[in-house]
């Protein structure tokens, strides 16, 4: 087995060293090689993704990625920004299915803006549908308009689309994952204004005949975004286009209190995946040692998890970290009154130690 590790730029490289200390600490057997993304790529190669990269990941089993991007790169052409890195990697690995999970740790009910009793053991699953949608839709472009409000104007557009298998594919994974956990699926579209997502919902009210066992429910995303700071307990799997998806996944990260707590992986149709964490490379504290590694170990456990089918091994990654929390070690994003604020390294050390079954202290 050989996992393929993507520091990326920013808090990438930090968060990743404490990731990889983990890993080597349960003694798996893996091969790990590591290559550069994003902007460090371009500093070295000139593209985000290079070739060498590409076919490291494409041979590798897993890939766990850090982050990538920097304000500087801004003003780069958009194919050679850091960020297109992620998106040539989710087309060539064919990875259609983004796995985010929002889980609130009993010690950091207080670090979310809602009150505790709204997301004390909350535990829900969004699925975002990855490589369709208006973000790949073609046409798009710039243009003089020739009809609408201002015909003569110079207008851009996007084009919203998705076929059947698209749709059927990420509804039979979000199925499959209910039946793993409570048993609901919550779909979110627009079916009220757009045909795309009008047949969104057909097609996954068709899938659904295959799952009488789970429970279907559909939302309209304007709803779904108010429910989720309302009652987000009441979702268990919510499934949606990449568009809807990315806005909610995000909005549900912060449910938990910090985006520095959330895994996510994005999985193809045989379960190979890219792990990371849901935040991005946090140019505003790279460097300085305070980042919280935690969303990169837990990527790292579903890793194990979903793609290297070692799930005591992940259990075990994720019993360490719970320990660390219920030890009171906090980094800054996480930090409350009464617990100890940590660094990116110690925090990562601290892991490890529970890892091996020392007794975490607060001291
Ligand atoms: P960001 O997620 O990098 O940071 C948002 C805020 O959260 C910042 O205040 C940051 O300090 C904080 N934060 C993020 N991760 C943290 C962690 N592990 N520990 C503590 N605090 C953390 O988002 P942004 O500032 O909008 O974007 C910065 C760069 O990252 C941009 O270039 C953007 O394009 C890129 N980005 C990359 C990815 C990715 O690699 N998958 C995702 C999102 C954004």
């Amino acid at each position: 087995m050989k996992i393929a590790i993507l520091p990326g730029d920013g808090i990438g490289t930090e968060i990743m060293a404490e990731a990889v200390k983990v890993l080597g600490a349960l003694d798996l057997g893996f091969d790990t090689e590591t290559a550069l993304v994003g902007g460090a790529a371009y500093e070295a190669h000139g593209h985000p993704l290079p070739e060498s990269t590409l076919s490291l990941a494409k041979a590798a089993d897993a890939v766990l990625f850090g982050a990538v991007g920097d304000w500087k790169y801004d003003k780069l052409e958009r194919a050679l920004r850091p960020e297109q890195a992620i998106l040539g990697l989710r087309k060539h690995l064919g990875l259609f299915a983004n796995f985010r999970p929002a889980i609130c740790y009993e010690e950091l009910t207080h670090a979310s803006s809602l009150k505790p009793e709204l997301i004390a053991g909350l535990d829900i699953l969004i699925i975002r549908e990855l490589t369709g949608d208006i973000y790949f839709g073609q046409p798009r472009g710039r243009r003089t308009a020739v009809d609408g409000h201002f015909p003569g104007a110079e207008e851009a557009f996007d084009t919203m689309r998705y076929s059947r298998p698209e749709i059927e594919r990420i509804a039979h994974v979000a199925f499959q994952a209910a039946r793993k956990r409570r048993g609901k699926v919550t779909s979110v579209d627009k079916a009220n204004v757009l045909e795309t997502f009008q047949f969104w919902k057909d097609v996954v009210t068709e899938v659904h005949r295959s799952y009488p066992d789970v429970e279907l429910e559909h939302m309209y995303v304007d709803n779904a975004a108010m429910q989720l700071v309302r009652a987000p307990k009441k979702f268990d799997v919510v499934v949606t286009g990449n568009m809807f998806g990315d806005i909610l996944s995000d909005e549900a990260a912060m449910l938990t209190g910090s985006i520095g707590m959330l895994p996510s992986a994005s999985l193809d149709q045989r379960n190979k995946g890219l792990y990371e964490p849901s935040h991005g490379s946090a140019p505003d504290i790279a460097g300085k040692g305070v980042a919280n590694p935690l969303a990169t170990i837990l990527s790292a456990a579903m890793m194990l998890r979903f793609s290297l089918n070692q799930p005591e091994a992940a259990d075990r990654i994720e019993s360490a970290v719970q320990a660390v929390l219920a030890a009171g070690l906090r980094t800054g994003d996480i930090w409350s009154e009464g617990t100890r604020r940590v660094g990116t390294r110690e925090m990562g050390d601290a892991v490890l130690a529970a890892l091996t079954g020392k007794t975490i202290t607060k001291s």
